[in-house]
């Protein structure tokens, strides 16, 4: 959707909030940079054959820094950059230099989704820029396995990349995601729930959902939450730690206060109720859902010169039309997503 608001009587205020149709206020935005990346997960990239955006298509710094900075005016008090993979594209850490004054107008977390491949030698100059939290994307902690999921024998890397993080206390908390697939990930619960312990990193187990490029996603190989939970819980006891009532994950404490362990569960319990979260695609679309089928362009119009509040009103515009809830669970009302997790940004 192209068109955008006329010059003429429009009175140029931004509003300091984002409000849905269904009473959601927005707060969190994931910002994809890339649509590329040098792994190709089986739940998420085709092995071959995705057709990259064109270079002149991306976002450039300026604008991504531009429409970050317009949605924090408008409350938006999260930002996460993601992909495809955020670490192949260049200059990342000067973005994030570019982006983190943001955290004086409003901004409380700037943080970054990664499959944690380049962070050996990244997360330094990405805690020097003033990157806040960091999410580590990990399936597996055996290597063939990991080979099998990601395509990529680089396992080896991530854990370095997660161990050089460790060194970088700014950076905080370290979050590590694994993909729950059923016939895949139960012999790796209770290494994931050791792994908890061993180290400060918060594990927590994503539901597989039907964002892979392949269209391969069957309902039996979601491994729910519940199942993986009640498998920690049974060989140590779990207690609830509260979070903020918009968070995507129930997160659960050991009960002798050593480890900490999240479920993300969209397909079992979805969260639509409470989601505060909105996405642009490294082509600079706005999607207000992950499974949306309509997106709302801002590059188009900020190539074409509109200014602050003409943008914010096609935002507003978007926000107005965010979807109640995804239909994973609606048989045939259920239509996959215009585009794949890659392609969105997850
Ligand atoms: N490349 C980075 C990474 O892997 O962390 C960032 C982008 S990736 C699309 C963001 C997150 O989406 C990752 O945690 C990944 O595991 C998750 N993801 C991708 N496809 C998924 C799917 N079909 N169901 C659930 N999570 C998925
Ligand atoms: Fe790449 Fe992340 Fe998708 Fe894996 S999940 S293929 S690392 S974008």
């Amino acid at each position: 959707m192209v068109d955008y608001p006329p010059m003429a009587l429009a009175t140029p205020v931004i509003p300091a909030h984002l409000v849905d149709s269904y009473g959601r206020q927005m707060g969190d935005l994931r910002i994809s940079i890339t649509d590329r990346c040098n792994f190709r997960c089986v739940y998420c990239m085709p092995e071959e054959g995705l057709r990259w955006l064109k270079n002149d298509k991306v976002l450039t710094v300026d604008e991504i820094v531009r429409v970050a900075g317009l949605f924090v005016k408008m409350g938006i008090r999260g930002i996460r950059l993601t992909g495809g993979e955020p670490t192949v594209r260049a200059g990342l850490p000067d973005l994030i230099r570019r982006l983190n004054p943001l955290l004086d107008e409003g901004l409380q977390s700037l943080s970054l989704t990664t499959n944690g491949f380049r962070l050996k030698e990244l997360a330094g100059p990405l805690a020097d820029a003033g990157l806040t939290r960091i999410n580590v994307s990990l399936d597996s902690l055996v290597r063939d396995k990991f080979h099998r999921i990601t395509r990529r024998d680089c396992l080896h890397q991530v854990l370095e990349g997660l161990e050089e993080l460790e060194r970088h206390p700014t950076i905080r908390p370290i979050k590590v995601n694994a993909v729950a697939m059923r016939g895949f990930t139960e012999d790796e619960v209770i290494p994931f729930a050791e792994l908890a312990r061993r180290k400060q990193y918060v594990v927590r187990f994503i539901e597989f959902m039907p964002l892979d490029a392949d269209g391969n996603w069957q309902r039996d190989q979601v491994l729910a939450g519940r199942e993986i939970y009640e498998m920690i819980h049974a060989w140590k006891p779990l207690a609830p730690v509260s979070v903020d009532p918009s968070s995507t994950s129930r997160v659960y404490r050991f009960a002798d206060g050593i480890g900490e362990i999240g479920f993300i569960n969209p397909v079992s319990e979805p969260f639509c109720s409470t989601c505060d979260r909105l996405r642009i695609t490294a082509d600079g679309q706005i999607r207000t859902c992950l499974f949306s089928i309509d997106e709302w362009d801002l590059r188009g119009p900020m190539r074409d010169g509109a200014e602050d509040w003409q943008l914010a009103e096609i935002i507003q515009r978007a926000v107005g039309h965010k979807e109640l809830k995804h239909h994973i669970n609606e048989g045939p009302a259920f239509h996959r997503a215009s585009r794949s997790m890659s392609q969105i940004g997850g």
